[in-house]
């Protein structure tokens, strides 16, 4: 079976490394990818320490949240985050299964949530997926846009607003990707002025996770470098 154990450790010192760089006194979240990957690995990074996951498609996240809510090995709290492209159609079962949804990229996904979100649950948790490179195959909601929709996401009852998730423009130039990650932390600062509850700028992942940390990342997302290549 594959040991994960030492990735993890590996990820953890390279976002203290990253944090200290940037001389920060806060902490930075570290989201567990576990999307295409079984169980017994999310049972593994568990059992090291990590709470938070993660998935980005509803079929089989929704499978594996309901097979870990029966096994005993999961023996304190767990907490689910779904993080990729939503369908109107597909919200019901995300809004009865994840403490958090980071990629609400427009308002009839949020109201839908909204109503959807079972009474006797948790308010659920928002970020606001912004698209900062513009690249029409991304999703997310516009920089021109993302202040109207929080507006709006901040009205629904069931909701939370946490803050906002971004997936920047791939690029082997650092400085490139860097003012994507800059430009989202003016966001988030802009959110926080305006919102009590902001507190989630979720940025980074495996490759580009010290970059975001720089730029004041307070989540990073890592699939591959702890789980391995999917
Ligand atoms: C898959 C995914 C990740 C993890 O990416 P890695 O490069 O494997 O670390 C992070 N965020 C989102 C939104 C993803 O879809």
């Amino acid at each position: 079976m594959t040991n994960i154990s030492n990735n993890i450790v590996a990820i953890q010192q390279r976002i203290a490394k990253a944090n200290k760089q940037a001389q920060r006194q806060d902490e930075v979240q570290l989201l567990a990818v576990s999307k295409t990957k079984p169980v017994s690995l999310i049972k593994q990074a568990f059992a090291q320490g990590l709470s938070h996951f993660g998935e980005n498609y509803v079929q089989e996240s929704v499978d594996k949240i309901q097979q870990i809510k029966l096994d005993s090995d999961f023996d304190r709290p767990i907490y689910w985050y779904f993080i990729g492209p939503l369908q109107s159609n597909k919200t019901r079962p995300v809004a009865e299964n994840f403490d958090w949804v980071q990629s609400v990229d427009r308002l009839k996904i949020a109201q839908r949530l909204n109503q959807q979100r079972p009474e006797n649950l948790p308010i659920l948790n928002i970020c606001l997926q912004v698209n900062i490179s513009g690249e029409k195959s991304k999703s997310g909601t516009t920089l021109s846009q993302v202040m109207e929709l929080a507006s709006q996401v901040q009205d629904l009852p069931r909701l939370k607003l946490r803050g906002i998730m971004a997936i920047p423009q791939k690029s082997d130039d650092l400085a490139i990707v860097e003012q994507q990650f800059s430009e989202l932390h003016n966001i988030y600062q802009e959110l926080q002025q305006q919102y009590s509850d902001i507190d989630t700028l979720s940025m980074g992942m495996s490759a580009d996770l010290e970059s975001a940390i720089k730029c004041g990342s307070t989540m990073v997302r890592v699939g591959t470098d702890i789980f391995g290549a999917r």
